[in-house]
């Protein structure tokens, strides 16, 4: 078995028992790094890829994670390593500090790559298209999308160029791709991880989160990541469960909601199917099923769409070529011109429309009309999850109603790329945390996820539901053919 195939917890076992050591794991993944990623496109600035890693040498086999490699998205602060968020605004850009996130991986051991995952820029995307590092490729079938925005962090965990990997999910950003690629993605509950470190898009959706190989690994990363950060003012002073405790306690008697929202027009049938019978796998494992509805769905997309950009517009003012990145320089140009010059020719096209979008959004007469309006809808979306929660332990939907689409099949047409996100930005607007588990393929070979959402701060009935499909099923131990 190659090492770089293997998840924490088998990886972690050899280590111990001196079968195979630290730098065995980063070189094995270096080989297939080198091997497949032309085609794939999972991590920027692969140039920089060096075989030897100072981190190595102060590796210590009694942590959690001693030795264990992390792949990063490219928006999350490594102290001393690039961090552009695929935005050639950022180009050059190298935080001098850690990402609490990347501090406590550290501490528990872990090897963190200096060469990041791709992304849609400043995760604006459902595709990874929208990066300045080119497109990511989906390792099941190189003309899709691996999904966005962290397609290169699902991209890689699924081709086993990581071991596991840090997305961020704003509005579907980590579950979206895991479901694409075939691989488990989890966004925490808002306030579980720091976001400290986390370049903001839209801060009251923002959350980092675990992409793995299977539930375990995701669980154990978790426990990591999560907690209290005294930099982070929304992160939630609340102790943290011990995860991978809850894997492997059955499910009988587990109350799931299935939404009859979900699954109206729009839905591709093969993924309907797919996503049934993964409904009946858990009514066979004892679950009791039940439909409910979520009568506020219609209105997520449109609510996301204004939140999320007039946050957007607000957190990106501060990117002007001053400080850091990308400077539009010519000697002739007073302040007020180098900023429009920096700014024009430093983001992207969908940067700029989000930019538009959301200053629009939050100007003056439209404030009230639009975002204040937003906001109030939000509260009734989220109320809407209050209600289904009081008597059930968890919602079951699809992440996405559609499997991967090929590559420049949405990028013309945004209405229909955002349209694509309506499973996923509803948990990100009631602040509660929701998984990715892969649950079957298409005819073509697509992989298709299935989401498991639950109360906030209840993680644990995430995982122990996932844990028990996934033991149930094959869909985890299934490999792209590279
Ligand atoms: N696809 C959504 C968007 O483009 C979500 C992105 C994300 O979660 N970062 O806004």
């Amino acid at each position: 078995m190659e090492l770089n195939t293997l998840t924490i917890e088998v990886l972690r076992d050899k280590l111990k028992k001196k079968e195979i050591t630290a730098p065995d794991i980063l070189n094995s993944l270096y080989k297939r790094i080198k091997e497949v990623d032309k085609k794939i496109n999972a991590y920027v600035r692969v140039k920089d890829l060096k075989p030897g890693n100072d981190q190595f040498f102060t590796f210590n086999p009694q942590l959690p994670l001693g030795g264990i490699p992390v792949s990063v998205k490219d928006n999350i602060c490594t102290e001393g390593y690039n961090t552009e968020c695929c935005s050639k605004i950022l180009a050059g850009f190298k935080p001098p500090y850690d990402a609490t996130v990347i501090k406590k991986l550290k501490e528990a051991g872990a090897i963190i790559l200096e060469i990041k995952t791709n992304m849609d820029e400043f995760a604006f995307g459902s595709s990874t298209e929208n990066s300045c590092f080119g497109t990511t490729a989906n390792p099941w079938n190189i003309n899709y999308v691996a999904g966005g925005s962290s397609g290169g962090s699902a991209a890689s965990v699924a081709a086993d160029e990581a071991i596991v990997a840090l997305g961020s999910d704003t509005g579907g950003s980590i579950r979206q791709p895991a479901s694409f690629c075939g691989v488990v993605g989890l966004k925490p509950t808002y306030g579980r991880v720091s976001r400290y470190g986390l370049i903001a898009f839209a801060s009251s959706l923002d959350q980092i989160g675990p992409i793995t190989k299977d539930v375990r690994d995701c669980a154990i990363i978790m426990k990591i990541i999560s907690g209290y950060d005294p930099y982070d003012s929304t992160s939630v002073n609340l102790e943290v469960p011990d995860y991978p405790k809850v894997l492997g306690m059955d499910i009988k008697g587990i109350k799931i909601a299935v939404p009859k929202e979900y699954f109206v027009e729009g839905i591709d049938p093969e993924v309907k199917k797919i996503i049934q019978e993964a409904i009946e796998q858990l009514r066979e494992l004892g679950a009791q099923i039940k439909e409910v509805c979520l009568p506020h769905t219609e209105y997520a997309v449109a609510v996301y769409y204004i939140i999320a950009t007039a946050e957007a517009s607000s957190n990106l003012a501060r990117f002007d070529g001053v400080q850091y990145g990308f400077r539009f320089s010519n000697s002739e140009l007073n302040l007020i011109q180098m900023y429009k010059k920096t700014r024009g020719a430093g983001f992207g096209q969908e940067a700029k429309r989000r930019i538009i979008l959301g200053t629009f959004a939050l100007s003056y007469g439209y404030y009230e009309a639009y975002y204040l309006r937003a906001l109030k809808v939000r509260t009734l979306i989220k109320k809407d999850f209050d209600e289904v929660f009081k008597d059930c332990d968890c919602i079951v939907t699809p992440t996405s109603p559609t499997p991967a689409f090929k590559i420049g099949e949405k990028i013309d047409d945004p209405l229909k790329m955002y349209l694509s996100d309506i499973y996923t930005i509803s948990a990100n607007l009631a602040g509660i945390p929701a998984i990715s588990i892969p649950c079957g393929f298409t005819k073509d070979g697509l992989p298709v996820g299935l989401q498991i959402l639950a109360k906030a701060f209840n993680e644990e009935i995430l995982f122990r539901v996932a844990y028990a499909y996934e033991q149930a099923t094959p869909w985890h131990k299934m490999k792209p053919r590279l």
